[in-house]
């Protein structure tokens, strides 16, 4: 998911619009806004992206000078507009919205607890949980409750809370997700990532700290480290795959990140071939590394369509490998006679890849080298990030050389645990969270969980 939030401007949904917009990669599935107008909070919640939900017309009806969105993608819960964030809520406090980018692990025996207390949940969302938590602190501090609530419940959450007077920044402590602050025209902006605040013309002050709660209201900001410290566990794979390369996460050009993905992995898995050809998009940068260091030539040799929806109909008379087909086609020109170097982020289940090698040979490939810039995916994420279970990860289940043989590809090389971490800047002292692909979990997960589906 993507959060983004402003506190003190004029056009808050405006902007809040045009932030989640430069995150909408981060989540398609619902998309909402909730402004304060000092007084009252007012919330439009749509199925869809920004575009599809935000008109004019109805960002005329969200004023105010504060606002948080929020755009989903999920990884707890169902889908359906029940699940759309940001929550709202009257209680005891007065109004309070919420929005969260993250997985509460243990969020389930906590809501089970707190149903048979007696609280009545509106939605599948493990973020309610919280909702429910801080509405029955007894703390007369906002703040305060917050504080008690992320000592009790544990997990990864970069989350903003809205009242009407205030804006809550927290991030916790592991700093599993990402969280930046910005600054414009005076205004306090946060975003999961800078090509947020890039549009909308804010400068980048700084991350928000793991641990950290920041309070934003007329008083200015107040930062606070009440919650219990932890070694920071970032989640790689926003290098690897979900950040945008125009983002700073952690404080690293994701590009770079990604370049040297590519660098180190011509390194480690060299191959004689002709050209290398990125998967567009999410290959692209590793593939210019990989071409950079290797010297092999760099050719766009697979084409993307942009503009496909969510659904397309699909033709009556089956046509081999027409699911990827409509997103991506080979440029004949470019691949007859060649010896491939093909470079993808990542390889989930193996069936993208395996249709993509196959409409390069069709397209007249000689040889088909598929070079990914991770190492294999073989446990599935619970702090945020939708991977299959255990049991749809094919390298959970088989050694590359099966995987090789089944993606149908003359070699198969992954980049290493150690030249991923290089890359993405951890000689530099950033600690990461590598859990997918070494099955060392930084924070517990419930024994349950563990090779349950994530939908
Ligand atoms: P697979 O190996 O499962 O067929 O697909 C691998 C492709 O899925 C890669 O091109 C990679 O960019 C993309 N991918 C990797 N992780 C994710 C994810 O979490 N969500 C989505 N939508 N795509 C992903
Ligand atoms: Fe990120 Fe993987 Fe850790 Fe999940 S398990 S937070 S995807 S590095
Ligand atoms: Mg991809």
């Amino acid at each position: 998911c993507g959060v983004f939030g402003i506190w003190g401007h004029p056009e808050a949904a405006r902007l809040t619009y045009l932030g989640l917009y430069s995150l909408q990669h981060r989540g398609q599935e619902s998309v909402g806004i909730v402004t304060s107008d000092g007084q009252r909070l007012h919330a439009v919640r749509g199925m869809g992206e920004v575009n599809e939900i935000f008109t004019e017309s109805v960002l005329d009806k969200l004023p105010g000078h504060c606002a948080i969105g929020h755009v989903r993608y999920s990884t707890a819960g169902e889908v359906s507009l029940n699940e759309a964030q940001p929550f709202s809520i009257k209680c005891h406090r007065g109004e309070l919205a919420i929005c969260h980018n993250g997985n509460f692990p243990f969020a389930e025996t906590m809501r089970a607890e707190l149903e048979r207390e007696g609280a009545i949940f509106s939605s599948t969302s493990d973020t309610e949980v919280v909702l429910h938590k801080l509405a029955r602190s007894r703390q007369p501090h906002l703040q305060q409750a917050i504080a008690d609530v992320f000592r009790e419940l544990e997990g990864a959450y970069s989350i903003l809370i809205l009242t009407p007077d205030s804006l809550f920044v927290v991030r916790d402590p592991r700093g599993f997700r990402p969280l930046c602050l910005g600054e414009l025209d005076g205004a306090t902006v946060v975003a999961s990532e800078t090509c947020a605040f890039d549009l909308i013309g804010a400068t980048y002050v700084r991350d928000i700290a793991p641990g950290e709660i920041l309070t934003v209201n007329r008083e200015g900001l107040r930062t606070e480290y009440p919650l219990p410290p932890q070694t920071p566990a970032f989640c790689i794979f926003e290098h690897v795959y979900f950040a945008r390369p125009d983002s700073r996460i952690y404080g690293r050009s994701v590009n770079k990140s990604r370049h040297k993905m590519g660098k180190q992995l011509a390194r480690e898995q060299p191959v004689e071939a002709d050209i290398v050809v990125p998967v567009p998009d999410s290959g692209v940068a590793a593939a210019i590394g990989y071409a950079a260091q290797s010297g092999i030539n760099f050719r766009f040799g697979l084409v993307r369509n942009h503009y496909i929806g969510r659904t397309f109909i699909e033709p009556t008379q089956s046509i081999r490998n027409f699911g990827v087909k409509v997103k991506l086609n080979p440029v004949r020109d470019l691949i007859e006679g060649r010896r491939v170097v093909l470079v993808d982020d990542s390889l989930v289940r193996g069936t993208t890849s395996r249709k993509i090698v196959e409409m390069l040979r069709q397209a007249g490939a000689r040889e088909v080298h598929l070079r990914i810039s991770c190492p294999p995916t073989i446990s599935p994420c619970y702090y945020g990030v939708d991977t299959p279970s255990t049991a749809e990860l094919i390298a959970a289940n088989q050694s590359t050389e099966a995987i090789r043989q089944y993606i149908n590809a003359d070699s198969l090389g992954y980049l290493s645990h150690e030249g991923l971490l290089a890359a993405c800047g951890a000689d530099e002292g950033l600690r990461f969270c590598t859990a997918c692909y070494t099955g060392k979990y930084p924070l517990p997960v419930p024994q349950r969980a563990v090779g349950r589906s994530h939908r």
